[in-house]
């Protein structure tokens, strides 16, 4: 179990001087605490034998008020430097889980749920930051503050602390069982809770569909229903909540009626003073922390360790595609690409999504990609940047196998306009520049043009600085795949991949955005899947694919003349045509 948290040991060494300052102080702390019964004894038993005075007392009370403000101040350290430590541990891994995550390729998220990750890098880093923070308070309290108490009232009488000791692992063991269901309740309202913001967050998002449909009574039952669940897991949880606390103080009453009956018998007989029957009682006062801190440690111990595991499966996982060349080659890309035999399954599919694809794309060439929905265009160009790995074959480009160059590199040099035009939360300009440095003024301002976006940032509120996203302006679909360009225009790649960028534009202003791409572009590599004969037409060579495989390849009239696959698309695509222009 504590194997799980071996990646957590260089956060402890770094942390090593707070940590030990922190325990030190916790330590002095449970140790002080212990003295104050001692003063009461004393105390008591100067009073009952007649010694006391005005000046002893005075004594015994200021040294209590010392205890106790010496006690605060350490507390006050041992809580800002031990749960400062969970939570730097905390900040540690969870930069570490996204740091990792974004090394993976695209097979595993694939088959990792989005919400699943959320899961690890909230829920499994809160009970690692427990287990790291309270788990180890409880663990010292619970042993040697525990140790400790029962050593001090051993030291007053060693049979009653015996018999009065039967009820505590009454203690421990029921703190065991009920925060173990209560640790199970809560993970059920965090669960409930998720899927009630994201129903409302749903319903929200989709209200436009919801009022166009007048589905708002079904939409509203469908947040309440999810609302009462929540409701009656808190319900749940709070029953169980309701236990502990009554339950604690019946035994540790238990155990006080023992001290009483059993104490008072050898008060009476003289085998312990009165004022030691007073400090043993608050010895078992005391006691109920420690022993309810060892149950707790078990299970924050044991939901950190499990968590920690499944941290520890993510950051197991090794990046499918990673494999780098020990002496990469470098040299500027001209552009050439050649794919030969390249195959390529998606796990779990019967089907190749690509199957044995020969082609070639000459330096400064156009090539134009088409096919049906389904038939392997966005898998092909996934080859091209490594974003998908071929199973067999090779792609090259400028004669060198992608493989030998440095996966930095590659992508760096190839600008891909992926089918989905994923916009971030910021503004227009940060989106298109995204990170990259020394962009020159008239060179975005070139692209906004060749994107046709220069007119439509005039009607932004803030311009190329408007805020996008959730808190910012809404782009229409057009807007964010003419967006997207840009983002790849902006670095001039030798290699432009546009997957279906421009589906959502319409077709005259997909042309003129085609042809000013083409212009700026001379001498540099296009490939472009598009549904728009115009744009396929204006290819040098148009590669047709069917079910994976590359069925037919030549410029448009010799395709046409074919009278194959590529034709019938065509029929299509003009009756299409003709029905938008009406
Ligand atoms: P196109 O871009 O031509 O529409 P794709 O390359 O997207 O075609 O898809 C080719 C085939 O691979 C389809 O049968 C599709 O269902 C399948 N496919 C695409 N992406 C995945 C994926 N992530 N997992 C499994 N199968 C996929
Ligand atoms: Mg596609």
């Amino acid at each position: 179990m504590l194997r799980d948290f071996k990646p957590l040991k260089i956060y402890f060494i770094e942390n090593r001087q707070a940590l030990i300052l922190g325990l030190s102080s916790l330590l002095l702390v449970d140790v002080l605490q212990l003295f104050i019964p001692r003063i009461i004894k004393r105390s008591i038993d100067a009073l009952t034998i007649g010694q006391a005075s005005p000046g002893l007392l005075l004594t015994y009370a200021l040294i209590i008020v010392g205890i106790a403000l010496v006690m605060a101040i350490f507390r006050y350290i041992w809580r800002y430097l031990v749960f400062g430590h969970s939570r730097k541990v905390e900040e540690a891994l969870r930069n570490r889980i996204y740091k990792h995550l974004q090394t993976l390729s695209l097979p595993f998220y694939w088959k990792t749920k989005t919400g699943d990750l959320m899961a690890r890098a909230v829920n499994d880093v809160d009970a690692v930051r427990m287990a790291t923070g309270m788990g180890l308070v409880a663990l010292t309290d619970g042993v040697v503050l525990g140790l400790a108490t029962i050593g001090f009232m051993l030291y007053i009488n060693v049979r009653l602390t015996l018999i009065s000791l039967i009820p505590t692992p009454l203690i421990v063991y029921f703190t065991l069982i009920i925060t173990r269901r209560m640790g199970k309740k809560f993970a059920q309202v965090q669960q409930t809770f998720s899927e009630l913001t994201e129903s409302a967050r749903e319903a929200l998002a989709g209200i436009r569909v919801i009022k166009a449909y007048n589905r708002q009574p079904w939409e509203y039952r469908r947040v309440k229903e999810k609302g009462e669940v929540y409701i009656s897991n808190n319900l749940d949880l709070a029953k169980t909540l309701a236990i502990f606390f009554p339950m604690m103080t019946l035994f540790t009453n238990l155990g006080l009626a023992i001290v009483i009956w059993i104490g008072g018998h050898l008060t009476i007989l003289g085998n312990i003073t009165t004022g030691d029957f007073v400090a043993f009682i608050s010895y078992l006062n005391l006691l109920t922390w420690p022993m309810m801190a060892l149950g707790w440690v078990t299970n924050i111990i044991q939901r950190g360790s499990a968590s920690m595991r499944r941290i520890n499966g993510i950051l197991q996982e090794v990046p499918e595609i990673s494999s780098q060349p020990t002496n990469p080659f470098r040299g500027v890309i001209r552009g050439e690409v050649c794919l030969r035999n390249v195959t390529f399954c998606y796990p779990g599919k019967k089907d190749p999504a690509l199957d044995h694809i020969g082609l070639s794309i000459g330096a400064g060439q156009t090539v134009a990609v088409v096919g049906r929905v389904g038939s392997g265009k966005s898998t092909l160009l996934h080859t091209i940047p490594r974003l998908v790995e071929t199973e067999r074959g090779m792609v090259r480009i400028d004669g060198i196998p992608i493989h030998d160059r440095e996966l930095g590199d590659l992508r760096r040099s190839i600008g891909f306009v992926t089918q989905e035009a994923h916009i971030f939360s910021d503004t227009i300009l940060n989106n298109i520049v995204f990170g990259r440095k020394g962009l020159r003024k008239d060179l975005i301002k070139n692209v906004l043009e060749v994107c046709q976006l220069a007119v439509d940032m005039d009607s932004f509120p803030k311009g190329i600085s408007s805020l996008l996203g959730e808190k910012g302006i809404t782009l229409s679909g057009g807007q964010r795949q003419r967006l997207t360009i840009a983002r790849a225009l902006i670095s001039n790649p030798p290699i432009l991949i546009l997957d279906d960028a421009l589906s959502q534009v319409d077709t005259m202003t997909e042309a003129t955005i085609v042809g000013g791409i083409l212009e700026m572009r001379k001498g540099q590599t296009n490939i472009i899947v598009s549904h728009r004969l115009s744009t396929v037409r204006r290819a040098d060579i148009i590669y047709v694919l069917k079910a994976g495989r590359l069925i037919e390849e030549g410029d448009h009239a010799m395709l046409l003349a074919a009278q194959k696959e590529y034709s019938r698309l065509y029929e299509r695509q003009l009756l299409a045509q003709e029905l938008e222009k009406r």
